[in-house]
Formats: structure tokens, C-alpha cells, sequence
């Protein structure tokens, strides 16, 4: 390793780092600049006169969302790294490739993907990403899948869990998704507006048991190794191309976690829409959910290392559990996004105060309604009839 303490890096110490690394000749002119729009981490694009360009990405101690109060390990950046580095085995061409890691600094150097953009952002300006549901849907039935007790030895399998317990960053799961929107926490945040709506979700006693089973099934069912954050702001994406970042909060749990925050997520943004637009977002759900299980059925068939996968109905019965945790999650999802501590900006960023406030409620009745009735959606079809009778 390069330190043995850490320290965050500056524009300046990142390009002597780069160096250092030799990922520019000394004599080059490098550019550097800090781009991280998320809340955790320090995200520095280098490029040379050339342009080529590298990123480094680097964990701070603490949430940047909230300040140096909010202390946060880490080791969430070697979680990312290999998480980066385990997809890579199973769909290269659809993540960043890691050139470098060094845990004491808690940095990633990685594949510069500025050519793309962020897919929240470009569905945001009416992009469709002809090919993001092909692309996720085979990003989740391969790394799933072959971190899944179907497809991987079954030692192994607990041997790279524990390479993956992520305490703290499920945490931050844990409480703001779970449980902080279900009651009056400190940390949710939504127009005042929107407390009567909320109020219902506070007081509904049914809600709060369901979301309560949701909970406990994210903290205790193993399944598969997860990216643990797929919303559409952890993807970019262009017309032909598709690389899922930012998996710093990959651990064991439940499959239908990423698929459905990666739902929900396209939800937000056809609520963000005017209604001719909003087919497409409803169509990549469609092809997301039929790639998935078309390839995770061809692996069941090719690559299954478990004998009862030849029992029949086993599988559709697998697809019926993993579809309802979907549904259930999306709803957390969209509960979560619109009135706790992280929101989205296509909500947000709806300028009229009245289409956004409409928009909101919608997500969080359809959130209400996915948590309320997932054991009674049985196809993705009648998922998306439901999803279009609310938006
Ligand atoms: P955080 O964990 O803080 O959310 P992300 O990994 O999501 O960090 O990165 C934050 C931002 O940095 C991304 O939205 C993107 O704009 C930029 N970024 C991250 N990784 C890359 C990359 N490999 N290439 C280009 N830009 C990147
Ligand atoms: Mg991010
Ligand atoms: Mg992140
Ligand atoms: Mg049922």
C-alpha cells in the first residue's frame, strides 16, 4: 500500500497520487477536479492535454450529507472495490473497471465513464436508454445469481459473505428506508404540505407490519450478493452503453432489494413526466423483469450447483417470492424517496409547487398500495396495471 494514515485527498494530492501510480508521465499537464455529487465520498476526475482520463474515488470518515458528526467506516470503499471487482466476473462490459485500490486511503481508482451520464439525470432531460432494461436486467440475473446459494458452492458462498458484512452501511438502510419515514423522525423531510398524507402512513398499523416483515427479511435473508443502492442515480448510461457504480453498500440480502429499488426508481421518474412520456419507463420495467428471469432461468438450467433446483416448480416458485420482495421494497422505496432524509430529483425538481406535490402523493400511495398488496401481484404485467392505475 502506498500511506499507511489516512487523509483526504485534495485536487493536488490526487494528481501527485495519480502520478505516483503512474497512471500519467510526470511531465504531462494533468487536470483535476472534484465531481462527487454524492453524500458519502470525494469522487476526482483526472485527465491529461490528451484527455485521458482516470477517476479516483475516496471514502470520507463520515456521511458528507449530514457533516463530521455522523462518523462512517472506511472500509466501505474496499466493499465497493470488490464488490466492483465480483461483478466484473460475471458482466464485465457492465461496471467500471478498478485499476488500483489502496484501503488504507480508502480510495478506487477506476474506468473514467464521463463519456456517459448519470441514467437519473438523462432520463431527467427525456432520454429512454433504448438498451438500460437488456443491460440491468442481465446485471442483476448474473451477479445475483451466481452469488446465490443456486449458483455458487454453498461454502464459498458463506466464506465471500463474510468478506461482504457491511454493518454500518446497512445501517443507514436499515434506518432510513425502514423506519425513519414509518414514524415522526428527525430525519425525513417533505413539504408540510404533505402531512396529512403522511400522517395516514404514520398512523396505518397494517403498513407498519408489513414494513416491519420487510425489514427483517433485508436484515436477516442472505440470499445474494446485492449492489444494495441500484438506484437510477448509481447507473450510467448512454444509447448503447450501460455501467452500474457506486456499490459501497453491497452485502447479503434479499434478491428483490436491487430489483426493486431499481423499479422504484424508474417509477419517480415516469411521476416526473407528462403521461405520453411515461410509457417508456413502464417498458423498461417490463424487459428489466423478463431479461432477469430469462437469464436467471438459463443459469438455474446450466450452472445450478444445488440439487433441488431440479425439483419441479421450484423455480417459479423462486420468481414468485423474489417478484412480491420487488414489489415490497419498491414501495419502501418510493415512501422513502419522497418524504425521508434522501430524495430524488425528479421529484423535486418538478417546478410547479402543485404538480410536485400531486406527483409526491402519487408515489406515496403507489408505495403504500405495492407494501399493502405484494403477496397479491403476481406478474410483473399486473405490477405495471397497478403502477399506471396510480401515476
Ligand atoms: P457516492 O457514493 O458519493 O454517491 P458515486 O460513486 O455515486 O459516489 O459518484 C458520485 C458522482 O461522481 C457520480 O454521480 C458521477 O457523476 C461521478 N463519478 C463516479 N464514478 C465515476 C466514473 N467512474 N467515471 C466518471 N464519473 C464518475
Ligand atoms: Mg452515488
Ligand atoms: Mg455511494
Ligand atoms: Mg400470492
Amino acid at each position: 500500500t502506498l500511506t499507511k494514515t489516512y487523509e483526504p485527498l485534495t485536487e493536488t494530492t490526487a494528481i501527485e497520487l495519480a502520478i505516483k501510480l503512474h497512471f500519467f508521465e510526470n511531465s504531462t499537464s494533468i487536470n483535476c477536479k472534484e465531481i462527487g455529487d454524492g453524500n458519502l465520498n470525494l469522487v476526482f476526475h483526472l485527465t491529461d492535454e490528451n484527455n485521458k482520463g482516470v477517476i479516483i474515488k475516496q471514502a470520507l470518515p463520515y456521511a458528507k450529507v449530514v457533516g463530521e458528526s455522523w462518523p462512517l467506516t472506511l472500509k466501505r470503499a474496499q466493499i465497493e472495490s470488490n464488490s466492483l471487482k465480483e461483478a466484473a466476473k460475471h458482466v464485465p462490459s457492465l461496471v467500471p473497471t478498478v485499476y488500483y485500490t489502496d484501503e488504507h486511503l480508502a480510495i478506487t481508482v477506476m474506468e473514467d465513464l464521463s463519456h456517459l451520464t448519470i441514467s437519473r439525470k438523462g432520463l431527467m432531460n427525456g432520454e429512454d436508454y433504448p438498451l438500460l432494461s437488456e443491460h440491468i436486467g442481465q446485471f442483476l440475473a448474473k451477479t445475483l445469481f451466481y452469488t446465490s446459494d443456486f449458483g455458487l458452492n454453498q461454502q464459498k458462498k458463506k466464506l465471500l459473505q463474510q468478506q461482504f458484512a457491511n454493518p454500518e452501511l446497512c445501517k443507514i438502510t436499515e434506518d432510513l428506508v425502514f423506519t425513519d419515514p414509518f414514524y415522526d423522525s428527525e430525519t425525513n423531510n417533505f413539504e408540510r404540505e404533505l402531512l396529512p398524507v403522511v400522517s395516514e402512513i404514520w398512523n396505518d398499523s397494517s403498513l407498519k407490519l408489513e414494513v416491519a416483515k420487510l425489514k427483517y427479511s433485508f436484515l436477516t435473508n442472505g440470499e445474494a450478493l446485492l449492489h444494495g443502492d441500484l438506484h437510477t442515480g448509481s447507473i450510467f448510461a448512454s444509447n448503447n452503453e450501460t455501467k452500474v457504480i457506486d456499490p459501497e453498500f453491497a452485502f447479503f440480502g434479499p434478491i428483490g432489494f436491487d430489483v426493486g429499488q431499481f423499479f422504484a426508481n424508474l417509477i419517480v421518474n415516469a411521476l416526473s413526466r407528462e403521461p405520453q412520456k411515461q410509457g417508456v419507463l413502464f417498458d423498461h420495467i417490463n424487459k428489466t423483469w423478463d431479461v432477469f428471469t430469462t437469464e436467471f432461468t438459463k443459469q438455474w438450467t446450466l450452472d445450478s450447483v444445488e440439487y433441488f433446483t431440479k425439483t419441479e416448480g421450484y423455480l417459479s416458485y423462486v420468481f414468485q417470492s423474489i417478484l412480491e420482495d420487488t414489489i415490497g421494497y419498491a414501495g419502501c422505496e418510493l415512501i422513502r424517496r419522497t418524504i425521508g432524509l434522501a430524495h430524488v430529483a425528479d421529484l423535486d425538481n418538478i417546478p410547479s409547487i402543485e404538480t410536485r406535490l400531486k406527483a409526491k402523493t402519487k408515489a406515496l400511495q403507489l408505495g403504500k398500495y405495492f407494501i399493502l398488496n405484494r403477496a397479491n401481484i403476481h406478474s410483473v404485467e399486473d405490477f405495471i396495471q397497478v403502477s399506471l392505475q396510480h401515476v
